[in-house]
């Protein structure tokens, strides 16, 4: 039986494939190729495609024994949700909604979902645990919490099984040094902090400096994208075995400023990396930091790389032998 990666040729969705791979699994791949690379899919079967588009889902879905789905497929990035909502709702929702449907059609009851932090909002308590308020505060967020409660009624009606997975910040590369993060345009805070130790930026900015945290800059939980990997494939295994629906967090428990980070990454690379203040960036809470206890206790979930060091040194060979990303 195979499994579909959507989005399999993102960021994350790349090191997911590279896992299934890895543990002998037969991958079919979906990706639109807007922010995807083809050279990130390390195997599988490659479809070029959108999940809005149910042409080619059900092309897939008939040509290929798929028993389970993984979804990656959508966009992501807070600051540009906020300025684009219904972007974001047409893909992130009505994508999925599509996906579900041909899931439905041909019997597919197993799908693992790229949920997010975001769906928390602003947290009232800190570590953030599952059971927590949704209230998001960016329509990035407000569009994973929509597909979440999406996902429950499909259960109810279909017996599509799911699981939802929060991330809290991805970053790192695969230790194989074959992939990384490539998004373009950049946004996110470790490759443009490393853009700048490679001299391909003047500065890293910094995004405000009056929040409510030690040093004024907002505190993220970082997670090795190859230990959300497990996580999904550690989900998918528990589905397969008549596991229920579920929603975990997925983090390390603990939190950096941003000038941490840029702190740790001046130790790794050895470069100075000059920084720079400037307004707070629309729809970020000041501190997301998970509880992850749920899915260590139920899944027995270990994260292996989760040091800042080893996050950031990972991301910092990948960027050293790929100064262009995939271009190179
Ligand atoms: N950030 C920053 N400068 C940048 C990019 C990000 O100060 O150029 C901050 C951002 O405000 C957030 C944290 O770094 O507090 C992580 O942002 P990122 O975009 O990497 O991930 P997100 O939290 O949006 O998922």
């Amino acid at each position: 039986m195979a499994v579909l990666v959507c989005g399999g040729a993102g960021y994350i969705g790349s090191h997911m494939v590279a896992a299934l791979i890895e543990k002998g699994e037969e991958v079919v791949v979906l990706d639109n190729f807007q922010k995807g690379h083809k050279k990130a899919v390390l195997g599988g079967r490659v479809y070029e495609g959108d999940i809005r588009d149910k042409v080619i889902l059900n092309k897939i879905f008939s040509e290929n024994s798929i028993d389970s789905v993984i979804d990656f497929a959508a966009d992501s990035l807070v600051g540009e949700s906020v300025l684009e909502p219904l972007k974001y709702f047409n893909n992130n929702i009505s994508g999925t909604i599509n996906l579900l449907e041909v899931m439905k059609d041909y019997g597919v009851k197993h799908i693992v979902f790229s949920s997010t932090a975001a769906t928390y909002g602003e947290p009232k308590n800190i570590p953030i645990k599952e059971e927590d308020d949704t209230i998001p505060t960016n329509p990035y967020g407000e569009s994973k919490l929509a597909v979440e409660k999406i996902l429950k009624w499909c259960d109810k009606a279909y017996g599509i099984k799911y699981t939802a997975l929060r991330y809290f910040n991805a970053a790192g590369a695969h230790i194989n040094g074959k992939i990384g993060e490539d998004h373009r345009p950049e946004t996110h805070l470790i490759p443009i902090i490393l853009q700048v130790a490679l001299g391909k930026r003047e500065a890293i900015t910094i995004f405000g400096e009056d929040y409510p945290t030690k040093d004024g800059t907002c505190i993220r939980d970082y997670i090795h994208v190859m230990d959300l990997a497990k996580a999904h494939s550690l989900a998918l295994d528990r589905l397969r075995k008549g596991g229920d629906s579920r929603i975990y967090n997925l983090g390390n428990g603990q939190g950096f400023s941003v000038k941490e980070v840029i702190e740790v990454a001046r130790k790794v690379t050895g470069e100075p990396i000059k920084a720079e203040i400037a307004e707070r960036r629309k729809g970020d809470p000041a501190v997301l930091v998970a509880s992850s206890k749920k899915i260590i206790d139920e899944l027995g979930w270990i994260p292996e790389f989760n040091s800042i060091e080893t996050i950031i040194n990972t991301a910092w060979n990948w960027y050293k032998n790929h100064p262009d990303g995939y271009n190179d």
